[in-house]
């Protein structure tokens, strides 16, 4: 059997699984064995690499190298590449080596190509993937106590997920020593407009910000004391208050 095609190791290096026939290959053969376990182990530094954080975006040159090599590929073939031939020691060989060293020249350079196109894309693909799933704090807000409830203290953060989606997280540190529940609202900067975002259970809660609520309106995070009579409406009891600062 000839060796394993440089462009199947490759991708078998990025996670393909083997075929029988290949495993079995690979069970008998140094140079392939050897081969594939070069590529895994780029792949891993690859990989290893992204889970640093901080990754740049890969730089043009490294583009512009794989681009230079994928053109000069057909040039190079066409062109007769000087190719070491073995010194021809019998008929047989006289027929099949040198057709079988070309393949393999030229699969050397197409694996090479392989390679570094495949570690890149790997890169790549994790920094965009780590990058566009990081959510952004989009605003914060320190909350102050009202005079019916001067020991309590809170903060507000805002995030922004990949999808757009907002979600506001509400901390509060006092003594809830009364009945009913506290609430969750968002009220714009004069007052005149509000949102309930929800019941605020124990001291810290995440809320989804309506799609439709502008933050630059509603700047205003407050949580309120509110009795169980089944009134929707502010109860007017606010423990906390404060304005978003947008970063
Ligand atoms: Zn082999």
């Amino acid at each position: 059997m000839s060796h394993l095609d440089p462009e199947r190791l490759a991708l078998v290096a990025v996670g393909e699984a083997l075929t029988d026939a290949e495993q079995q290959h690979l069970a008998t053969c140094d140079a392939c064995s050897l081969e594939l376990a070069e590529l895994e182990h780029t792949v891993a530094v690859g990989r290893s690499t992204v889970t640093l954080g901080e990754l740049e975006t890969p730089p043009e040159r490294v583009w512009d190298r794989i681009l230079d090599e994928v053109r000069s590929q057909p040039e190079a073939a066409a062109s007769g590449i000087p190719i070491d031939v073995p010194v021809v020691s019998s008929p047989a060989v006289a027929e099949n080596q040198p057709d079988q060293r070309r393949t393999r020249g030229r699969g050397r350079m197409l694996f090479a190509l392989a390679a570094s196109i495949a570690v890149v894309l790997a890169i790549a693909g994790v920094w965009t993937f780590v990058r566009t799933q990081q959510p952004v704090e989009i605003a914060s807000a320190t909350l102050d106590a009202f005079p019916d409830h001067p020991d309590a203290v809170g903060t507000a953060e805002v995030i922004e997920l990949s999808d757009g989606e907002r979600t506001l997280t509400v901390s509060i540190d006092d003594f809830d020593e009364s009945d009913g529940f506290r609430e969750v609202w968002l009220i714009t900067a004069d007052a005149s407009d509000l949102v309930s975002l929800g019941e605020l259970d124990g001291k810290k809660g995440t809320f989804v910000v309506p799609a439709d609520v502008d933050l630059r309106d509603f700047v205003l995070v407050d949580v309120s004391q509110e009795p169980r009579d089944g009134n929707p409406a502010h109860s007017g009891d606010s423990i906390v208050r404060g304005q978003l600062e947008f970063s």
